[in-house]
């Protein structure tokens, strides 16, 4: 991955931006959508095997481009068929990935930062502060690792999901790009309302996603139903308290029927009573949303716990008898650290490739 690091990397072009890569080279501008299925459709690692391009373009390019690939550094798999996958970035610093086969309909939820720099109080990539952005290449080498073996196994990718490790929003300027790559027909051709991007609410980006790219989903992590306690839990709150995320969320250009996903992680004893689930059913009635309550996942050295079952069916019972759509994320991959909040990307702790 280091390797050359002044040749241009091509995973970090969009296909208009290869096209003016190319036409500034004095190449036609139809060799872009050339050289973009070989990268995408079949996963061309070398420009010597695009041989519908002439040999002289070939070497040319090579010696001023190239096409990175992430390999995975560790892979496990949990009882419940997830499987996670630990992708080193060749400077030391690794992110992790998680491959959720739900019925037949595989969800990749990949990372677009190492580490995070929103400090939430009960995430783990919260605690490791931001280390750094990912680069285009690196979001969509993600997609490309896991969809080898996702091939290999005859299935295909269907949905992605930015929920990994760091913020999305905060760096857009990486995750714009590689989501044109994501639903590029001649990319990896993936449909615009099976990509959803998750927020813990900084505002002014909502926006810019929004008129950018108002065609992908939105999940916003709300986790708390007064500015006081999600102040406490999501420093963003300070800057963007709860009535201007929503107000956000009000105009975000969702297409047709679609819907704002809240995420809603339930912690014992700090956000699951009836009382919370009064505030967040008032504070979301006139948003065309639906609710993903996510049990908080414990994990080493944080303070909050899980909340009881007992907390999570009355929540939810609550929210489905006034007509709200609400789902209870199960923990998936739970027992490889992989559910939600889990991942660290720690290379010291690689577990044996399967
Ligand atoms: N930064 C983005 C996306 C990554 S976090 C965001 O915050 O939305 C993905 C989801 O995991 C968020 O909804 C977050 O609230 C949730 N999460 C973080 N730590 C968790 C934990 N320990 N247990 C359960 N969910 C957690
Ligand atoms: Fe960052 Fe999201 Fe974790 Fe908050 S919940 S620290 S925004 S990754």
């Amino acid at each position: 991955m280091m390797s050359n690091p002044e040749k241009t990397d091509l995973k970090n072009l969009t296909l208009p931006m290869l096209e003016r890569f190319l036409q500034g080279r004095g190449k036609e501008r139809f060799r872009a959508t050339q050289i973009f299925k070989w990268i995408y459709q079949h996963d061309a690692g070398s420009f010597g095997e695009m041989t519908n391009i002439s040999k002289d373009l070939r070497t040319e390019l090579a010696e001023t481009a190239r096409i990175s690939k992430l390999e995975p550094e560790a892979v496990e798999q949990g009882s419940d068929g997830t499987r996670k996958y630990l992708f080193s970035l060749g400077d030391g610093n690794a992110v992790e990935s998680v491959l959720i086969p739900i019925e037949g309909r595989n969800t990749v939820c990949i990372s677009s930062q190492a580490g995070c720099a929103m400090g939430c109080e009960f995430c783990l990539t919260g605690t490791f502060k931001l280390v750094r952005n990912l680069t285009t290449a690196e979001i969509v080498n993600q997609i490309m690792a896991i969809r080898c073996d996702v091939r290999a196994a005859g299935e295909e990718i269907r949905n992605i999901v930015l929920m990994g490790m760091g913020e999305p929003l905060h760096n857009l300027d990486n995750v714009i790009p590689a989501i044109q790559i994501m639903i590029d027909g001649n990319g990896l051709q993936l449909s615009n309302r099976r990509v959803t991007v998750s927020t813990c609410g900084l505002v002014p980006e909502m926006e810019r996603l929004g008129r950018e790219l108002p065609n992908v989903n939105l999940a916003v992590s709300l986790n708390a139903t007064t500015d006081e306690l999600r102040d406490r839990i999501m420093p963003v709150n300070r800057k963007y308290p709860l009535k201007e995320l929503l107000r956000a969320c009000r105009e975000f250009p969702l297409p047709g029927r679609r819907k704002v996903t809240f995420e809603y992680v339930m912690m014992g004893g700090i956000n699951d009573s009836l009382e919370d689930a009064k505030r967040l059913l008032r504070l979301t009635s006139d948003i065309p949303g639906k609710i993903n309550l996510i049990p908080f996942n414990e994990h080493e050295g944080c303070g909050f716990r899980a909340p009881t079952q007992a907390a999570i069916d009355a929540f939810h019972t609550f929210l489905i008898d006034r007509n709200v759509t609400v789902i209870t994320r199960d923990s998936r991959g739970a027992d490889i650290s992989a559910a939600c909040g889990q991942l660290k990307g720690n290379l010291e702790n690689r577990k044996e490739i399967i």
